[in-house]
């Protein structure tokens, strides 16, 4: 079986691509000379299978609500349910206390590392960040200037 996150692509070369589209191959982007975007090429991937009673189960246990910054969204879609024992590590049985629910954030920067922080260490990152906001001033706008 191949890993969780194997895929394998037919990507074209952006050089390859890009001599056909712009006169001047460049990495930055300006007025004059375009940057190629919108190709399309054929990408094969696997999937790690999830089962939906599983995310019912635990948003009906836990509530909806996120457990490291108490956020308590609209919709059941902004909360995410997080495996305290990775999903991609592998096929396994699964119950209620191997789940947390987590908002988008908080579940992105849960796998901000390897392996993921665990919840408090969420938490108290948001505590701080919130700390921080109501003693700090709001940042400044740039001036828009090139
Ligand atoms: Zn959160």
């Amino acid at each position: 079986m191949p890993s969780a996150n194997s895929f394998s692509s037919v990507k074209p070369s952006l050089s390859s691509s890009r001599s056909a589209l712009s006169p001047t191959p460049s990495s930055s982007l300006s007025a004059t000379s375009p940057l190629s975007r919108g190709a399309r090429y054929e990408l094969t991937l696997s999937a790690v299978e999830r089962n939906p009673s599983v995310r019912r189960n635990a948003l009906k246990h836990y509530g909806l609500k996120c457990y490291a910054c108490d956020l308590v969204p609209k919709t059941a879609n902004q909360i995410d349910i997080h495996h305290l024992d990775p999903v991609a590590e592998g096929e396994r049985q699964t119950t209620l206390d191997d789940l947390v629910p987590l908002c988008a954030n908080c579940h992105r920067l849960a796998h901000s590392e390897r392996p993921p922080l665990s919840v408090d260490a969420i938490r108290a990152l948001a505590l701080s960040n919130s700390l921080r906001s109501e003693t700090q001033e709001p940042p400044q706008r740039l001036p828009y200037s090139f």
